[in-house]
């Protein structure tokens, strides 16, 4: 058995770094740098969760891309 080490990662784009912002009514809310995201949710992922976050991230950026051509 091992141990699954879970991070806070942001739910978009799976990025951990994530910055504190004084929000509005909760108080304080995440900001994500990478992606732009800003929201009190967070995912604690694994990594196999983070994996795949990231690469559904991947699919929609490229898809996205695609259409602003
Ligand atoms: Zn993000």
């Amino acid at each position: 058995m091992s141990e699954e080490k879970l991070v806070k990662v942001c739910p978009v784009c799976g990025n951990s770094e994530l910055y504190y912002e004084a929000g509005g009514y909760g108080g304080k809310v995440y900001h994500c740098k990478a992606c732009g995201y800003i929201g009190a949710f967070v995912v604690e992922a694994n990594e196999e969760l983070l994996e795949n976050i990231k690469r559904k991230y991947e699919q929609e950026r490229q898809k996205a891309g695609k259409k602003a051509g």
